[in-house]
């Protein structure tokens, strides 16, 4: 969530935003408009809050962009996909994040998850 919006900045339709992937207080300073996703793909400041659509912060606008968690990410894909244990590089959600974290973060996490 939110799916299929395009980014404001380099046009690319991202197939999740995955604002799941942030950690909850993360996530409500995003939902309230006090903090900025970054595109998986351009890195750049993306604006989602109370259900609208993605938008490009004003540009004077002085908010923190936060980062998606590889953990949190790593530890959402079994729960969904029980099929799939390495989230970057295998899942088709994902694909566009494949270049979002340095490889040894996803390694890391595909660890802390797959590890009984
Ligand atoms: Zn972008």
């Amino acid at each position: 969530m939110p799916p299929n919006e395009p980014c404001p900045h380099c046009g690319q339709v991202i197939l999740d935003w995955h604002n799941e992937w942030y950690n909850a207080a993360e996530r409500a300073a995003i939902y309230r408009g006090q903090a900025a996703m970054d595109c998986p793909l351009c890195r750049r400041a993306v604006l989602w809050f109370e259900s609208r659509a993605i938008a490009a912060p004003p540009a004077n606008a002085q908010l923190p962009v936060y980062q998606r968690s590889a953990t949190l990410a790593a530890q959402w894909v079994p729960v969904r996909e029980t099929t799939y244990v390495n989230l970057v590089a295998h899942h088709p959600a994902g694909q566009q994040y494949g270049g979002y974290w340095q490889q040894s973060e996803v390694q890391q996490a595909d660890q802390q998850v797959t590890k009984p």
